[in-house]
């Protein structure tokens, strides 16, 4: 067996109330290392967005030896087990969004068990947090969250675009923050024919952040500067309607800055056909942070594009 860490993992499980055919579902925690600096690399917390977080942790633990490790590594690469079983957001169970339940309650329903298991075992205790949310199973993204105290870990991602946080403590990431953990919320990659360019990216990001935070030893090229470009807070096109939308713009145009008035997509009526709605980009110049890159039935009010104005 090779001698690198994803070999090395200890996990841990720990059952969260589930349905009544099984019983319990584990919630698994991976840890490698002694001492501190401790570092949280979670994945799944949404779970349509899990197995490219997932993948990307994979990714740096297969090429790391102990000899990088200088600290202590935790990982959650399936933070929402049913959601990811139900290729969902939410857990079908509660159907609450964990992102906006923390801190938990170890006597509430299922979701809110999840994230107090989360916060007992996993989150408290890191000095650092990094998590993995992004593209998953309906789109793309390609940008990072950045938070105050914590601005080196998410420019250490070299995202396309790098967007401020906002501060809610309801987060797993605004929760650490709480606590006092420098935190960085990743939002990058997803289901397309670059699915693992991306998963290789944010790979590279980790290293580079587990280094700036001196989890790992540094690597040579964090003093780089990042080639991010700063986008103001972003704003979200939905549609007013369901239908079918047909891309105009696809997976490569993700993390690309567009004119104002490219024609992004279309949103048809599934029995006519007939265009109803249009989607343009709004600022002259339009920062695409996440679109949808394939075909695919849309309910009314459904995320379709997250677009911002660069700062400069
Ligand atoms: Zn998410």
């Amino acid at each position: 067996m090779t001698n690198n860490l994803l070999n090395a993992i200890r996990w841990q499980h720990f059952p969260i109330g589930a349905s009544a055919a099984v019983g319990h579902v584990n919630l698994s925690v991976g840890e490698i290392g002694n001492g501190g600096p401790t570092a949280l690399i979670s994945a799944g917390v949404h779970g349509d967005e899990g197995p490219w977080g997932a993948w990307a942790i994979r990714k740096l633990l297969e090429r790391l030896t102990p000899d990088q490790l200088i600290g202590t590594l935790r990982i959650v690469p399936v933070a929402n087990p049913l959601a990811m079983e139900a290729d969902a957001r939410n857990a079908p169970l509660d159907v609450l969004d964990l992102n906006r339940v923390f801190p938990g309650d170890p006597n509430g329903s299922h979701t809110e068990r999840l994230a107090a298991a989360l916060v007992a075992n996993a989150v408290n205790g890191a000095d650092v947090v990094i998590d993995l949310h992004g593209g998953g199973s309906w789109c793309v993204n390609a940008f990072a969250f950045q938070f105050a105290g914590g601005e080196d870990l998410a420019q250490a991602f070299h995202a396309p675009f790098l967007v401020t946080g906002p501060d809610r403590s309801v987060t797993l990431t605004g929760y650490a923050r709480s606590q006092g953990a420098r935190v960085a919320a990743i939002e990058q990659g997803g289901r397309s024919e670059l699915e693992e360019q991306w998963a290789e990216r944010i790979a590279t990001g980790l290293r580079r952040a587990l280094g700036v935070a001196g989890v790992l030893t540094p690597l040579e090229d964090d003093m780089i500067p990042a080639e991010s470009i700063a986008v103001r807070p972003s704003k979200v096109l939905r549609p007013s309607s369901g239908g079918v939308f047909i891309p105009q713009v696809r997976a490569s145009s993700v993390g690309t800055i567009v004119p104002g008035g490219t024609v992004l997509g279309h949103l048809l009526d599934p029995v006519t056909q007939a265009i109803i709605e249009t989607f343009e980009a709004p600022f002259e110049r339009t920062a695409l942070m996440l679109l949808r890159p394939f075909a695919a039935r849309i309910e009314g009010g459904a995320m379709t594009y997250v677009v911002a104005e660069p700062m400069s």
